[in-house]
């Protein structure tokens, strides 16, 4: 049985039984909910969490931070895709990479950029565990996002700002969204903004729990 398959609490029927509760919660993008079904989360935590990785939580991931709860990552991939094209996309906080294995094959090139090394250094191991060859990954604050490959489709931020970076703004084409959560600890909203010819459209999700975004790199 191969690691990626995964066995009893990682395995298959466990997975469906994640997508079935997202569903009840309200996520009804198939697209998403078939990604979702086929990317092994239990290879993006460690191995003593491994047996939790399909429970709808945040879980660590050391250095202070957490995986994105799965619910969280359907939303703000289902809102990206449901609203244009996502041939560019820039991730702040690459993290585990659990949301760029799951934003990779919906999308035609993904960005991700995350500040604290090792972090990045586990997470490229784990995109070429699954052979995903469109993920492009930085160390660098993403505050400044990525100038070198905007303008982007859309931008996701999986780490919150009090508030919204004006590079992030800058980085977005015409049309495109940008989804984040922002706000201080405990308050904070997850808007989705678009660039518009008359400025930026803004629409708020949901209210969510993130870790912060922090400056610098580390
Ligand atoms: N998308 C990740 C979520 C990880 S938590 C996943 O699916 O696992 C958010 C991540 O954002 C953390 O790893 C944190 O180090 C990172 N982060 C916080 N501020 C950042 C910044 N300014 N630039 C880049 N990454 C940042």
């Amino acid at each position: 049985m191969s690691r990626l398959q995964g066995i009893g609490m990682t395995s298959q029927r466990t997975r469906d039984r994640l997508v079935r509760r997202l569903q009840e919660e309200g996520i009804s993008n198939q697209r998403v909910l078939e990604v979702i079904r086929s990317t092994p989360r239990h290879i993006f935590v460690d191995e003593a969490l491994a047996s939790r990785s399909y429970e709808d939580t945040a879980l660590p991931i050391g250095h202070g931070q957490t995986i994105s709860q799965p619910y969280v990552v359907a939303r703000m991939t289902a809102a990206l895709l449901e609203s244009g094209p996502l041939n560019r996309v820039l991730e702040v906080g690459t993290g585990s990479g659990y949301q760029a294995a799951v934003m990779a094959p919906l999308a035609g090139e993904v960005y991700s950029v995350e500040r604290i090394r090792p972090l990045l250094d586990l997470a490229r191991e784990r995109l070429g565990e699954l052979q995903l060859r469109n993920v492009r990954l930085k160390h660098s604050d993403g505050s400044w996002g990525w100038p070198e490959f905007a303008p982007y489709d859309a931008i996701i931020a999986t780490a919150a700002p009090e508030q919204v970076p004006e590079a992030l703004l800058q980085q977005l084409a015409m049309g495109g969204r940008l989804v984040m959560p922002v706000g201080p600890q405990g308050v904070q909203e997850l808007v989705l903004l678009t660039r518009t010819p008359e400025g930026i459209e803004r629409q708020v999700l949901d209210k969510v729990s993130f870790v912060p975004m922090l400056g610098g790199t580390q």
